[in-house]
């Protein structure tokens, strides 16, 4: 009888770069699993420009029922603003988030040495809400959240609810639990009374579940600012859609740029999705210039979560045995892509993390 896979992942490269960053995950996340003994059957699926060419349609009919039957999967960048109109051009991401029910998005940013960090010492997680708020795509489930009533006027709702607010809020502390057990609110209660009355509120209610992580808030714009003045006073932050869409942007530039800003996309249940904060970014694609970090640090993200989901300790350590050679091959500058002053590609920096594999102990 042939021996079950520990994990059966997705693999939907996107648009553009990535072609190139999510093969590169790929292969780094395989030579890991191959070093800890972690079998993954890795099951690529059309998805985007591509699929629209072949298929009719750049999220194919069927795709969301076998992506079910996996453990989650790893989602490209989509270059939906490049896609020519039609039926079958939609944006595939937020259904998917959306239908999945991956309500959370978990973006890490972190200083590594030598790379253009702005500070040294970062080490924070935002948490951003990911499937109501402002985004007029995702926030309703028939229609849109934004509509013209006439000519000279738009409408654009936000939507906040008392359990999106709250299962946000308790992935967020559940992340704090396990770091340094601090976790900020960012808002705007001041003027936004209700909406973001509500999510604070619930953020509290949930808090009160986890007695050991001291809770405080800030509002959004002086989150701006201190972001730039003195990001080593966060640990976990969570926060509504929009502002974590924007927050996460500028929490990269804090660190090299969108090459070095991963996420994870979860739920209540056991399935997640690696999706990087970056665009398909066409202007350098099939340059060999996109730093694959992200997208390899969002599939490192994956293995570890969904290894301690699943209880797979080989899943644990392929992640971690991932993480220390991103960390060496980040300080090779000869290896390292042009955005995090490097003179490497794409290429050169993804076989230096795998060799950096095959050579851990
Ligand atoms: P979206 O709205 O779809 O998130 P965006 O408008 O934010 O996209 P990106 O595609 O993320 O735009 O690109 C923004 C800039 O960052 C571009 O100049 C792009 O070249 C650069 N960039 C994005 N991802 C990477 C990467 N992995 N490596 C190097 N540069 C990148």
């Amino acid at each position: 009888m042939m021996k079950e896979p520990h994990l059966v992942l997705g693999v939907l490269n996107g648009d553009d770069i990535g072609h190139e960053v999510v093969p590169a995950a790929v292969a780094i996340a395989s030579a890991a699993a191959e070093k800890h003994g972690l079998d993954i059957a890795w099951r690529p699926m059309p998805i985007g420009r591509n699929a629209l060419d072949t298929h009719g349609s750049t999220l194919p009919e069927g795709t969301l029922e076998t992506l079910a039957k996996m453990n989650g999967f790893v989602l490209g960048p989509i270059g939906h603003r490049d896609y020519p109109k039609g039926p079958g051009a939609i944006n595939p991401h937020p259904i998917m988030r959306k239908h999945f029910n991956l309500f959370a998005n978990v973006r890490p940013t972190r200083s590594y040495p030598d790379i253009g960090c702005l500070y040294d010492d970062i080490d924070l997680v935002i948490v951003r809400e990911n499937n109501e708020g402002f985004q007029p795509d995702r926030n309703v489930v028939a229609g849109s959240g934004e509509f013209r009533p006439s000519e000279d006027m738009t409408i654009s709702v936000r939507v906040i609810t008392r359990k999106g607010s709250d299962r946000v809020a308790r992935v967020a502390l559940e992340l704090a639990r396990s770091r340094r057990k601090l976790l900020t609110l960012v808002h705007k209660n001041t003027v936004f009374k209700l909406g973001c009355g509500m999510f604070v509120e619930e953020c509290y209610k949930a808090a009160k579940d986890y007695p050991d992580v001291t809770v405080n808030e800030v509002i959004v714009d002086t989150m701006a600012m201190r972001l730039v003045r003195d990001p080593q006073s966060f640990d976990v932050v969570v926060t509504t859609n929009m502002f974590g869409d924007i927050l996460t942007d500028e929490a990269a530039g804090l660190v090299g740029g969108l090459g070095m800003a991963p996420g994870l996309c979860i739920g209540d249940g056991d399935f997640a999705m690696a999706q990087a904060t970056h665009g398909s970014a066409p202007d350098i694609a099939g340059t060999g210039k996109a730093n694959p970090y992200a997208m390899v640090d969002s599939t490192r993200m994956l293995l570890d979560w969904l290894g301690r989901r699943h209880k797979i300790a080989q899943a644990v350590e392929a992640a971690q045995t991932m993480e220390r050679a991103m960390t060496a091959t980040l300080a090779d500058a000869k290896a390292r892509t042009g955005d995090i002053r490097g003179q490497g590609n794409t290429a050169s920096m993804t076989a230096a993390v795998i060799a950096a594999i095959r050579r851990a102990g």
